[in-house]
């Protein structure tokens, strides 16, 4: 490897999709960062987490070697002995518990062929368990998305977003600090261009502050309580049904269940709504107006709406917004959830979901399963199976064993002390990472990958644009590519001729290519430096910058519209919680931190965590700025800092996941969806003390 040359790849972290380079230094492990002034997504610039992203791959706490659990310790073990003993347990548990005995997480921070390997040694193995961390973020938008207009991501693309959009309706979401470069390259240059802006959020938050330009009129926030996104929006399509805002001729051509929307609506009162939801009614008739009279005006939704038990609903009544007012199917509209983390849009693409296979394929759809077993070669299980929360608590009932590919289930899912104690009682745990996880203290036996600058690949990003990464030398001899792990594993569970035997990624996605026809026509040299935007269904095709043209991708080729009613979050305030907690991520930190905290840039920025607390609050609870607090839910309890401050609404608290000794999902509730099995993250009661010291 050249030290002058610096090899091209994708910023490990959120679903923007930057390019980065990293450049080699003359020993293994001596990388640091390069701009890639020509990335197509961002054009060299990247944020505080892009330019730190390779100080963690020669990180002291690096997973150097396998490890075998014995006497409740790991201790060091060959890669033969290793892989033995994860093949010989699954082996093992199968026998006893049928192969659903198994549960599978995918990660949505490896590679499309990494999570494509993985679910196909799921379901050779005989289990739809597989998931990945969609199932905590985005898995209602998804659901909506696919029912109503065809397709579980992005209807638009952020360049035509950016050129065409004359509204930016974002609910739900803080692109300010979860997609910096979209918000300041993108939705940023918009506005300041002319386009309007109408965020709806609990919090005050750095979105707000990036739209705050100049005395402009363009930048609305809608600061509602947390959990009430469909009265507000109820609202919003009573004005919009009442005003004639209506886009009759799409909404007869290319729509169905405008008369259920009307008679939802028939006797809503909007008053009442919007005083429950916190906003003065004016400001929303205002926004609603704003909304359905611009010529091109876009939805973005974030996990503020999604995670939610009625989640599905959340994102429904936007797609009713935006089918009512004929805003989709052309550059500038549309709805648009905004993917977290680098390739969350990917694993989903290429199966990693328990009900469909690659390309969102049902695996009960028995022409399309058999398309797939074509090419596999043996029979999937027609079964939907269980989603990844579902897993955790079939944990000692129906599901005995986990392979858990990087992933850190302790700190993401929601009750975390209830899931740390059912990973202890789970029969076998193989943990495949870069790093000791809080997961891995549960590990029976532990893998040594590789991290995203040591290999190759392609990743998917928020707009479906699949795009190549490139590798490094790697750091440390003893460990594996994902890849090759997976491929190993497989090969002795299943034999040589078992269709696991890759000769590296690209050999993977010719696979790929031919069971997910979104991906079909794509190559690794089609996707070149530019990458290209799915769907692209045959080889030459240029992959579309936004959906849904002419028809939708629905049954009747209509698009949905379906009157929702508002369900309270599951936990409302009571004399012993009186508080609503709510939660979000920081721009320095990543998910359960196992790469953000470890990067000194990023944890010098954000070394511990904090709530943000109302000064009422505050007063109220006998709380101080900086004061030692602990907050307590139904399900446990953390300390933290408090930071008083007016950017949340009274009677709401505010924390992040990111922190293992303080992580807000200790707190969170584990209530589902029911349709789409996401839990809600977003509202909890909890109270505050004054911890003891405080
Ligand atoms: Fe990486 Fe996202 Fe930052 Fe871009 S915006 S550099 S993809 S974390």
């Amino acid at each position: 490897m050249s030290t002058d040359e610096s090899t091209k790849t994708i910023c490990p972290y959120c679903g923007v999709g930057c390019g980065i380079s990293v450049r080699q230094g003359d020993e293994p492990g001596d990388v640091s960062f390069a701009p890639w002034g020509e990335a197509p997504v961002n054009e060299g610039r990247v944020c505080i987490k892009g330019g730190a992203a390779t100080e963690v791959v020669d990180h002291e706490d690096r997973l150097t070697e396998p490890m075998i659990r014995e006497d409740g310790d790991l201790r060091p073990a060959s890669w033969d002995e290793a892989l033995s003993r994860v093949v010989a347990e699954m082996e093992d548990i199968r026998d006893e518990h049928g192969p659903d005995g198994m549960g599978f997480y995918a990660s949505s921070k490896t590679m499309n062929e990494e999570n494509y390997l993985l679910q196909k040694l799921a379901r050779r193995f005989g289990t739809n368990n597989v998931d990945n961390c969609t199932r905590m973020c985005h898995a209602s938008t998804v659901y909506a998305l696919r029912e109503s207009l065809g397709a579980g991501a992005m209807t638009n693309s952020m360049a035509d977003l950016r050129d065409e959009a004359d509204v930016f309706w974002i609910q739900g979401a803080n692109p300010g600090e979860q997609h910096p470069i979209a918000n300041s390259q993108y939705f940023r240059q918009a506005v300041l261009d002319g386009a309007t802006v109408i965020q709806v959020d609990p919090h005050a938050n750095k979105t707000t502050e990036s739209f705050e330009i100049e005395e402009s009129d363009r930048h609305m926030h809608l600061q509602l309580e947390p959990g009430t996104d469909i009265p507000l929006l109820n609202a919003v399509l009573k004005t919009v049904l009442d005003n004639g805002w209506v886009d009759e001729e799409f909404v007869a051509e290319r729509t169905e269940g405008i008369e259920d929307l009307r008679e939802t609506l028939a006797d809503f009162d909007k008053e009442a709504a919007a005083e429950e939801c916190g906003v003065p009614l004016e400001d929303i008739e205002r926004a609603a107006e704003a909304y359905a009279t611009a010529d091109n005006a876009a939805i973005f939704t974030g996990m503020g709406m999604s995670q939610h038990a009625c989640g599905v609903d959340n994102v429904q009544n936007e797609i009713n917004l935006a089918l009512a007012t004929g805003n989709l199917g052309r550059p500038g509209t549309g709805v648009n959830p905004l993917r977290g983390q680098n390739n969350v849009q990917g694993a989903s693409d290429v199966g990693a979901m328990p009900n469909v296979l690659p390309g969102y394929q049902p695996v009960d759809d028995d022409e399309a399963r058999e398309a797939v077993e074509d090419v596999w070669g043996f029979e999937i299980p027609s079964e939907p199976g269980l989603t990844n929360v579902e897993i955790t608590h079939s944990v000692g009932d129906t599901v005995h064993g986990l392979y858990v590919m990087g992933e850190n289930p302790v700190m993401s899912e929601p009750n975390a002390d209830r899931v740390a104690d059912l990973l202890d009682e789970t029969e076998f745990v193989v943990v495949q990472d870069i790093f000791p996880t809080e997961t891995v203290e549960y590990a029976d036996v532990v893998l040594p990958a590789t991290t995203w600058a040591e290999r190759g690949g392609t990743v998917t990003n928020t707009d479906r644009r699949v795009q190549r990464m490139r590798g490094v030398e790697k750091v440390h001899e003893d460990t594996r590519h994902d890849l090759d792990i997976l491929t190993e594993v497989g090969t002795r569970l299943f034999g040589e001729d078992a269709g696991f035997d890759f000769d590296g990624p690209e050999e993977v996605f010719e696979e790929l290519r031919e069971v997910c026809p979104i991906y079909h026509g794509m190559t690794y040299d089609a996707l070149g430096e530019e990458g290209l935007h799915w769907p692209c269904y045959e080889p030459g095709d240029e992959g579309d910058q936004f959906l849904y043209a002419d028809s939708f991708d629905t049954p009747s080729g209509r698009g949905q519209i379906e009157g929702v009613r508002h369900q309270p979050p599951r936990e409302t305030p009571d004399d012993e919680y009186p508080l609503i907690l709510t939660t979000a991520r920081l721009e320095e930190h990543y998910n359960t931190g196992t790469m953000s905290r470890r990067s000194a840039t990023l944890s010098r920025q954000h070394p511990e965590n904090f709530v943000d607390v109302h000064p009422e609050d505050a007063e109220r609870f006998g709380v101080a700025d900086g004061d030692s607090v602990t907050l307590r839910s139904r399900r446990g309890e953390i300390t933290l800092r408090a930071n008083v401050t007016e950017a949340i609404k009274e009677g709401v608290v505010w924390t992040t996941p990111h922190f293992a000794d303080a992580s807000a999902n200790v707190l969170t509730n584990d209530v589902l969806d029911e349709r789409a099995k996401i839990p809600e993250y977003k509202a909890a009661a909890v109270d505050v003390t004054l911890a003891d010291g405080g």
